[in-house]
């Protein structure tokens, strides 16, 4: 019998040591940390052997395959070990694909990923489709494997978990766009992490189907340095450009070209606010029409979906001042789409755990569009020596919780303008989570 050995016991992990015990592996899942209870319930019920508080090497070598959760670093000591012995090292996604033969729309990207991956799953769901949604959303991808039939699958997933992938081939890919994250995770080389997000074209064939965005120029320039033979399937929002294949702008309308067939969409129409989201919606509407979905369902959906929590989610206008929950706007460029489509006076909370940032490509938008800032982190410095030079420090304000944040954005506001919690900062600093800091400031305002 196969020694399958997986580590870290969160939703991937767990989700892949069932699978193992399904398929009939010998199954060992060992975790450094502590395991939440949730899925300590979940491997006794499935009668998985498993470890935590730390890692038993003679438990963990004696592996023929091991599969490692997205979160472990590939330089953890435990790592470092198996690579040392020739260990085959997968992640998740790679095991559940080996398992799967239904049809794979994966998406990657640096921003703009849950927003495609569930804006498909919408599509392929109206379109009455048997569908599964997985990766990094929801019930991960290996569980529904293990577990559920479906004829396709929706996939969200990161590079940590591409970097772990080798022979797992989606039907089509779509990479929404690049730009610097989690640098430190690719020592600190954006070559490195370009690379990784280009792992899952990496076994495309021709019949299979590359989604990718033509105006992003780290996508296009890593594309001019390989090879693939997967049909080309851009989308751009540049002016007067038409594609023999693909999305772009005509008019006031998004055509969605594929094999010569036209589906045009009312860009007033889409239910999803912003240029960014008008992205998300072509890179949507191709792969909805790549896999058959007729044009009236692609856009009826298009114009039905609803907002996602934390992604420039209304909450609630309060005395005339409408208040937006973009908690996920984790880096500059998101931050940068959320500020980009306001059409009313913002009073802007951001900040948190700077991730290297560079704030000056926001000079310009800031400039015209913000009439004050709540700074909503532990170490602001950043943000009133960017900012404080166009704003005036009169209208830039500290803040350590969310309801503090929320009080003074609310005297700053007047009847018609708008507060945005856009953070442009992970939330570790004062808050548990992107969602633990929405929900935070969704309460606030509804008690002011
Ligand atoms: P991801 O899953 O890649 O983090 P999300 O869909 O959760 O992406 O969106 C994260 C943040 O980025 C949100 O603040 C959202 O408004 C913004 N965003 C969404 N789509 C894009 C895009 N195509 N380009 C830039 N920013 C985007």
């Amino acid at each position: 019998m196969s020694r399958l050995v997986v580590l870290g016991g969160a939703e991937s992990g767990v989700g892949a040591a069932v699978l193992a015990k399904v398929k009939g592996f010998d199954v060992f899942l060992s975790d450094n940390g502590k395991i939440a209870d949730k899925y300590v319930e979940m491997l006794k019920k499935w009668d998985i052997p498993f470890e935590e508080g730390g890692h038993t090497e003679s438990l963990i070598l004696s592996a023929d395959e091991v599969v490692k959760s997205p979160g472990i670093p590939s330089s953890a000591p435990m790592v470092k070990l198996l690579e040392d012995r020739g260990t085959h090292i997968i992640s998740e996604i790679e095991f559940a694909g080996r398992y799967d033969t239904a049809k794979k729309i994966c998406i990657t990207g640096s921003n703009g990923k849950t927003t495609t991956t569930s804006l498909i799953y919408y599509l392929l769901k109206q379109a009455g489709l048997n569908v599964g949604l997985g990766g990094n959303i929801g019930t991960s991808y290996a569980y529904q494997v293990a577990t559920e039939q479906h004829d396709y699958y929706v996939l969200e997933i990161s590079s940590f978990q591409l970097d772990n992938c080798y022979d797992f081939r989606p039907d089509i890919a779509i990479i929404t766009n690049i730009t610097p994250d989690h640098l430190d995770r690719y020592e600190y080389k954006m070559e490195n992490y370009v690379r990784s997000k280009f792992r899952i074209i990496r076994n495309l064939r021709s019949d299979d189907c590359f989604i990718f965005d033509s105006d992003d120029a780290i996508t296009v320039g890593h594309l001019s340095k390989i090879v693939t033979q997967a049909k080309m399937l851009p989308f751009t929002q540049k002016e007067n450009v038409e594609l023999e294949q693909g999305a772009f702008i005509k008019g006031d309308k998004m055509v969605v070209r594929y094999e010569k067939d036209d589906c045009d969409i009312y860009l007033e129409e889409l239910a999803l606010g912003g240029k960014h989201n008008i992205y998300n919606s072509m890179a949507a509407a191709l792969a909805a029409k790549a896999s058959g979905i007729d044009n009236k369902i692609i856009r009826n959906s298009l114009e039905t979906f609803q907002p996602i929590e934390h992604r420039l989610e209304p909450v609630l206008s309060v005395k005339g001042v409408l208040y937006i929950n973009d908690s996920k706007a984790t880096n500059v460029d998101s931050a940068w789409y959320a500020l980009e489509c306001q059409k009313k006076p913002v009073v802007w909370i951001a900040g948190g755990k700077d991730k290297g940032n560079d704030y000056s490509v926001l000079n310009d938008l800031v400039r015209d569009k913000v009439k004050a800032l709540v700074c909503l982190g532990v170490d602001n410095t950043k943000l009133h020596a960017s900012f404080g030079p166009i704003l005036g420090e009169s209208k830039i304000k500290d803040a350590g919780s969310a309801e503090e944040a929320v009080k003074i954005a609310s005297e700053f506001a007047a009847d018609g303008d708008v507060v945005l919690l856009s953070p442009c900062c992970a939330s570790f600093d004062l808050f548990k989570s992107y969602e633990d800091r929405g929900k935070k400031f969704k309460e606030a305002v509804r008690n002011l």
